[in-house]
């Protein structure tokens, strides 16, 4: 193992911070002279509420989220909300779909309990690219209208909003939150669960426009209604308080972060952008590895890659080990490799990993 800490590509729970983590560590025991640390804490005390107040305010100020939407920390993860989107916005009729990847998949099956389901869009022949949204077949009257922005397993994002719809637009933004400026404005709800891009698992933001609340079916759990966690700012019951704690920690490390002129989420896009154009450089000028989905669909968060022969695979992943690279291995359902380079892995690792990738090449 090299001398530092290894580079972690895993897709989630995934790398964070190390500047988050030592600090967490620093305040494990006693958080800010509490004599308390952050878990220990009532949720309901003064210090938490500050930890909550800021972690809402920081992200409001990182997504200019404007007023009239509701910011939710809930738990459950994203899969938890394929069923609660629909239990909490679709009022038992119509939603529609559009499915790009395994995630937007189990959102369309999930949601067939709760209302009349119509698949929008679903590209033939696998999840390499985006359909064309002028192709799309939406309801008008539609509840709403679901999309993933970027398919984590399959390596595929939206790098648009697919506006001009009637219905709100629902979108699971789990691996891509905050890795580049999101148009909140442009959508009815987004929902993520934190351990891609955002902190520990555990934790599941919601940000829901006012107008949409108080539609929730009989049936849905009165811990997870959107309205009751609105009016109760996400106190209905205890939230997972450690977890917004960590949360609040990599906001305020995005806050600080600089590429040039630009701040924040967009100096995270910059980097993210540099990030994965080494790596599909790396890729696509080798004859060892390649990606097959298409270009103007390829995700910068989620890079799948195969090796020519899937013989070579356990050497790869041995090889990136003894390297200090860490959880390649794809998806199962994929096979080959990924590399997640979420916001938290910093160029270097991309580099790291690129070096390693052309060394193997040409000893293999
Ligand atoms: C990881 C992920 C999920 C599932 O998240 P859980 O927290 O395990 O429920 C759903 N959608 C996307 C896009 C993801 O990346």
């Amino acid at each position: 193992m090299p001398d530092r800490r290894p580079y972690n590509f895993s897709a989630g729970p995934a790398t964070m911070p190390e500047e988050v983590l030592r600090q967490a560590a620093e305040e494990m025991l006693d958080w800010h002279g509490s004599g308390m640390s952050v878990m220990e804490m009532s949720h309901r005390g003064e210090s938490f509420g500050r930890i909550l107040h800021d972690a809402e305010h920081d992200l409001r100020e990182l997504l200019g989220v404007p007023q009239d939407y509701a910011v939710l920390f809930m738990q459950g993860g994203a899969l938890a909300q394929n069923a609660l989107v629909p239990l909490n916005l679709s009022r038992g009729t119509r939603a529609d779909y559009v499915v790009t990847g395994s995630w937007s998949s189990k959102s369309e099956r999930e949601a067939h309990k709760y209302c009349d389901v119509q698949v929008a869009a679903k590209p033939e022949g696998g999840f390499l690219d985006i359909p064309d949204p002028a192709g799309w077949r939406v309801r008008d009257d539609a509840a709403y209208l679901h999309y993933c922005g970027n398919e984590t397993i399959d390596g595929v994002e939206f790098h648009f909003v697919p506006t001009g719809f009637a219905p709100p637009l629902v979108a699971d933004m789990s691996s891509s939150v905050l890795s580049r400026p999101l148009d909140v404005a442009a959508h009815g709800c987004i929902y993520a669960g934190a351990q891609k891009n955002i902190g520990p698992a555990g934790l599941t933001l919601v940000i829901v426009r006012r107008d949409l609340l108080g539609r929730a079916l009989a049936a849905c759990p009165s811990a997870f209604d959107y309205a009751l966690l609105a009016a109760n700012s996400s106190m209905f019951n205890t939230p997972p308080t450690y977890a917004i704690y960590m949360a609040g920690l990599v906001l305020q490390w995005i806050r600080r972060q600089r590429e040039g002129e630009l701040q924040g989420v967009q100096a995270m896009a910059e980097r993210n952008r540099r990030k994965a154009a080494m790596l599909y450089e790396c890729i696509d000028s080798s004859s060892l590895y390649g990606n097959r989905v298409a270009r103007t669909a390829r995700s910068r968060m989620n890079v799948p890659f195969q090796l020519r022969d899937p013989a070579l695979d356990a050497a790869f992943l041995a090889g990136a080990r003894s390297h200090g690279l860490l959880q390649l291995k794809g998806h199962k359902s994929v096979g080959g490799m990924r590399a997640s380079l979420y916001n938290a892995m910093p160029e270097a690792g991309v580099r790291a990993l690129v070096d390693y990738m052309r060394e193997f090449e040409r000893t293999h």
